[in-house]
């Protein structure tokens, strides 16, 4: 399990970097200011070394260990995505146990990460969370989903590009429902045992229906890597109704470099993020926007932002743009840690056994 104590360590290590922001005036050019740290909610390696044969010393690609250390990461999120063409029946339960050994062993390959569910943080070194992305296959059985969360799983998505048999997809063939009865269920499941329903591939008919599920058990919505619709209009990205539903509820949408998602074109530069950034901390507030850059994920990265090392000009731009250092932060790691971070509240049956054993 992903302890509460590594949580507060992380949020220490960014509220310094928070506080340093306010250099001291001094003759001649401004210090430079220190560094931006970054946790980003969806960095596809997973997929790059089970299913596409990269090396897992992470040599190549957008996230490999040089661009991590130059980005500033200090947490990453590696999904287990199951990808719905993984075998002609679709991706099975199993396949999610093997895509979970390989980021174990891509952990270990890579001493610049720390191990899954350390306690602690330490300077240089970026912690690593799992979620699930394309979680159709637990439709044979919702229960098997307790072990993955028990193993520390944060964040899942119902189903991936196509539908799946919890949950009707953003982009998968036009569908009569959102989520199915079982996709309910799951998405109850999930929460009680406190992990976190990832929006960002669910259609709108299923993010209608999880809104009452996640009030219901004081959960924020999350989507890890999705933009707005508004300024790019995919179905992958979300409508400002959306976005004022997942502030509502205390969550974040992670802002994707994926160029067709941040300005609707093959091409995009850093200020297209940075006009995707604007519109959704406009609708959403800057409590609600984070990092889910979707690097290594077969996207198309903005010109300017090429791989994780470009990081910090992103932030930089937005500095320059009159974007306090403060905000810069939350966006950058402080709103994904909140995410990270959630535990279910006790509910309302444990409460009152709790208040009726006290003395
Ligand atoms: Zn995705």
């Amino acid at each position: 399990m992903n302890g509460s104590a590594r949580i507060r360590a992380l949020l220490a290590v960014t509220c310094a970097a928070g506080a340093l922001g306010a250099p001291q005036p001094t003759l001649g050019d401004p210090p430079a200011e220190p560094p931006v740290p970054v946790v980003d909610l969806h960095v596809d390696v997973p997929w790059q070394v089970h299913f596409k044969g990269r090396d897992r010393r992470l040599g190549e690609g957008h996230a490999r260990r040089e661009t991590l250390v130059a980005g500033h990461y200090l947490g990453i999120v590696l999904p287990i995505y199951l990808p719905d063409q993984a075998r002609p029946e679709g991706p099975q339960i199993e396949d999610a146990s093997a895509v979970l050994a390989t980021i174990e062993a891509i952990i270990a390959a890579n001493p610049v990460f720390l191990p899954l569910g350390a306690a602690r943080a330490e300077p240089g070194k970026i912690s690593t969370f799992l979620s699930i992305e394309g979680a159709g296959a637990f439709a044979a059985d919702i229960a098997q989903i307790d072990r993955f969360i028990a193993r520390g799983v944060r964040l899942i998505s119902p189903n991936h590009a196509k539908n799946s048999r919890l949950s009707s997809s953003a982009t998968g063939e036009p569908a009569a429902y959102g989520l199915t009865e079982l996709g309910k269920r799951f998405c109850e499941r999930v929460y009680e045992q406190g992990a976190l329903i990832d929006v960002s591939h669910i259609s709108d008919a299923a993010f209608a229906d999880l809104v009452p599920i996640a009030a219901a058990h004081g959960a924020p919505i999350v989507a890890t890597h999705s933009n707005a619709r508004a300024v790019a209009n995919r179905p992958r990205n979300l409508t400002d109704e959306q976005l004022r539903l997942i502030a509502r509820s205390g969550g974040v949408a992670g802002l994707n470099f994926h160029a067709p998602f941040v300005n609707g074109t093959n091409e995009a530069d850093v200020d297209d993020v940075v006009a995707q950034v604007d519109h959704m901390v406009r609708v959403a507030g800057v409590d609600h926007v984070a990092i889910g850059s979707d690097f290594d994920g077969g996207i198309v990265p903005p010109r300017g932002l090429g791989d994780a090392s470009a990081l910090p000009s992103l932030a930089a731009r937005l500095r320059q743009r009159g974007m306090s250092r403060e905000d810069v932060v939350k966006i950058f790691s402080q709103n994904a840690l909140r995410i990270l971070g959630w535990r279910p509240a006790m509910d309302a049956k444990s409460a009152s056994a709790a208040g009726g054993a006290r003395p």
